[in-house]
């Protein structure tokens, strides 16, 4: 893959010693993650989460980074978005990359602080395609980046 131009850009390391199997094997070769999130700690927690999961990450501070990322080198396969940045918000930031050619297949979830009823439903109305309330419960994200990456690649022919 050639080096993108994308700001901020993370390299994980390969994953360590913990064995792969099935869908986790899988998606470890085939996941890049934006990450978007202007908060420091959650950004860090995440990051670990993604890095002991052996997934690729880059890595965006706001909304128009987020825009610029998608946007250079090869697409993500997934988008973790938080919704209150800064520059451009969340929603605005999903809105353009969903609305590029060859961004527009890719899942983005929504990371939000706000856990009240009939959030998901509003951001899913706004074309997210999943939700994740803070703080990031591990286990869900891990099945939901799963998730979304299986229903765009379709499932494994190896497991
Ligand atoms: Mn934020």
């Amino acid at each position: 893959r050639k080096q993108g131009k994308a700001p901020c850009i993370t390299r994980s390391p390969e994953a360590g010693p913990r064995r792969l199997r099935g869908r986790d094997r899988l998606l470890k070769k085939m996941a890049k993650i934006l990450l978007v999130e202007d908060n420091l700690q959650n950004k860090i927690l995440v990051h670990e989460i993604l890095v002991m999961n052996g997934l690729e990450i880059i890595e965006a501070k706001n909304g128009v980074d987020a825009v610029k990322a998608a946007a250079s080198g090869a697409p993500p396969d997934i988008v973790l978005m938080d919704i209150q940045l800064p520059e451009m918000d969340g929603v605005t930031a999903m809105r353009i990359i969903k609305s590029q050619e060859r961004t527009k297949h890719v899942p983005v979830l929504a990371l939000t602080a706000s856990a009240m009823k009939g959030d998901e439903e509003k951001l899913l109305g706004y074309g997210f395609d999943g939700y994740l309330a803070k703080p990031i419960d591990i286990k869900k994200l891990i099945e939901k980046i799963t998730e979304s990456v299986y229903a765009v690649k379709g499932p494994a022919k190896t497991l």
